[in-house]
């Protein structure tokens, strides 16, 4: 368990006030909120705190950046160079980061410096190599006429990120809103917003013009509201719950139809058929469920195993997760730090009654580590029904609860019957199987004898109610331009 002697994470915190036009500044009211250090329960400092007035300031400055001055008149591949740029300097402070980023998420400093900063890194250049290469096309209209189109920056756009992957979600929505041309907004979750202002120095540092990018910490009921409702944001980009999501949108009919999109959550079917490679799927299936201690949108949170292989599955997962080690986010061989706050603590820890209440066979875990900080001994429930509330609700902690499943159709039906369609993945050696799970589960990514694979390139987002758009890639870019049709007589 964690001590008090090895919680150093041998990082300074630097900044703690609101980005606005490239100054940091106090919050208009003045008021400062606390973050906390997840594997202690303690305050490691206090945080200016936007509120509506805040906003305001903030989108005023986002939008004379977006109409004028230095940015609009920018060429596209300077925008770029400015990515690249932001990029070497997180990848030369990407120790410091990844401490930051321990001590305010509780996420071990070991798996931030080898998962959170290399894709990070990498997505800041993925998008600054897209900043001069969005082309329109040339249209064969009918009538002497030329006819192209442009893809057009949106404008200003608020996004609004979590605090499961702060600075991963930060690059996710920075790097294809400033390749397109946007100026952004972001508000950080409350729990995590350290990491966030730390790359609002080095965004000043790596010369972006100022009202670019405005960061606003705070909450989402004050601030993060007040950036969805505003009427002179053109886009609001939101990842979190998909309660919050309906008031996401909602928000954007009521004021001025801003473009929305929005990353949800999920409760995604992980399938294993009897003839996987049977070491790399309860691998496979316990790092996709319990990776960041159960706090992924897309965790394996519906593990269907099938019945022919169900008791050795579930008897291999169940020594898997006893070896788990919970503990220091800053021990080398820490896999599990603490949940992200008291919320999300007591949260999973009454989903675990509910599987309990609900007669699932909890065969490990189930218990708090330690007395203080919000460590989750890493539990699993076996012989889960479809319609206990562990098996249909987002837990986001590191509860896995096991299904079993007689063949493809039943597993297919199964799998589908959910409002959520973030993601899937299936464990088998025939590729006709492996096809057909691709095929048919309606999800918006589909892993098949893997999981959690990501990369800047490849689109991730949600079927249903997971979400709306896409993410990352060449159609998360489309999300943040507008499409302009020129026609000229000739
Ligand atoms: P959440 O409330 O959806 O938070 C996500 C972001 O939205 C935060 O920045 C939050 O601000 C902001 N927000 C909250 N209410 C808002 C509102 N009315 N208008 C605008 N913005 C608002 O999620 P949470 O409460 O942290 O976690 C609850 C559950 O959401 C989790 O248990 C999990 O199931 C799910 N979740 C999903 C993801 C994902 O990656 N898809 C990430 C996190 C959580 P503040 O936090 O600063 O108040
Ligand atoms: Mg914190």
């Amino acid at each position: 368990m964690a001590t008090a002697a090895t919680l150093k994470p041998g990082v300074e915190v630097r900044a703690k006030k609101l980005l606005i036009n490239n100054e940091w500044t106090d919050s208009v009211s003045g008021k400062t909120f606390p973050t906390i250090n997840p594997a202690t329960g303690e305050e490691i400092c206090r945080v200016a705190e936007a509120d509506a007035a805040d906003v305001d300031k903030a989108v005023r400055a986002a939008r004379a950046a977006f109409e004028k001055g230095a940015w609009r008149k920018m060429s596209a591949s300077q925008r770029g160079l400015l990515l690249y740029r932001l990029a070497d300097l997180l990848e030369k402070h990407a120790d410091e980061l990844a401490r930051l980023e321990a001590l305010d998420n509780g996420k071990p400093y070991f798996i931030a410096s080898v998962a959170d900063l290399p894709l990070t890194i990498a997505c800041y250049r993925y998008y600054a190599g897209w900043a001069d290469k969005t082309e329109g096309k040339t249209i064969p209209v009918n009538g002497n006429y030329f006819s192209y189109t442009k893809h057009e920056p949106v404008g200003v756009c608020a996004q609004i990120i979590p605090w499961n992957f702060p600075l991963l979600m930060q690059a996710w929505k920075l790097g294809p809103a400033l390749a397109a041309g946007c100026t952004v907004v972001l508000k950080p979750a409350e729990q995590t917003p350290l990491t966030a202002l730390r790359v609002g120095e080095l965004i000043l540092e790596a010369g972006f013009p100022p009202g670019v990018v405005n960061l606003l910490p705070g909450y989402g009921p004050t601030a993060g509201a007040a950036l969805a409702r505003h009427m002179d944001v053109d886009k609001v980009a939101f990842t979190g719950s998909t309660e919050v999501g309906h008031l996401i949108m909602k928000a954007s009919a009521e004021s001025n139809l801003k473009r929305v999109t929005l990353e949800l959550g999920g409760k995604s079917p992980n399938i294993v058929f009897a003839d996987a490679d049977m070491d790399e799927a309860i691998e496979g299936s316990h790092q996709a469920l319990f990776f960041n201690q159960g706090q992924c949108c897309c965790a394996g949170s519906r593990l269907f195993v099938e019945e022919k292989c169900y008791d050795e599955f579930v008897e291999k997962s169940v020594a898997r997760a006893k070896k788990r080690t919970v503990g220091d986010p800053f021990d080398k061989n820490t896999e599990q730090g603490p949940q992200v706050d008291s919320d999300q603590f007591d949260k999973i820890m009454g989903y675990i009654e509910a599987g309990k209440q609900d007669k699932a066979s909890l065969r490990t875990g189930g218990k708090r580590v330690g007395d203080k900080g919000y460590f989750i001994e890493p539990t699993i429930f076996a012989d889960v029904k479809d319609d206990m509330k562990i098996a249909r609700e987002e837990i986001f902690g590191p509860v896995m609860s096991i299904l079993k499943f007689k063949d493809m159709d039943e597993v297919v039906e199964r799998a589908n019957k959910t409002m959520y369609g973030l993601a899937a993945a299936v464990w088998t050696r025939d590729i006709t199987k492996a096809h057909a799970i691709a095929d048919s589960v309606r999800a918006g990514t589909v892993w098949v004898n893997c999981f959690d694979v990501f990369d800047a390139g490849a689109p991730f987002g949600g079927f249903k109610q997971s979400g709306l758009g896409r993410e990352l890639g060449e159609y998360g870019l489309a999300n943040y331009t507008e499409v302009k049709t020129v026609t000229v007589k000739l």
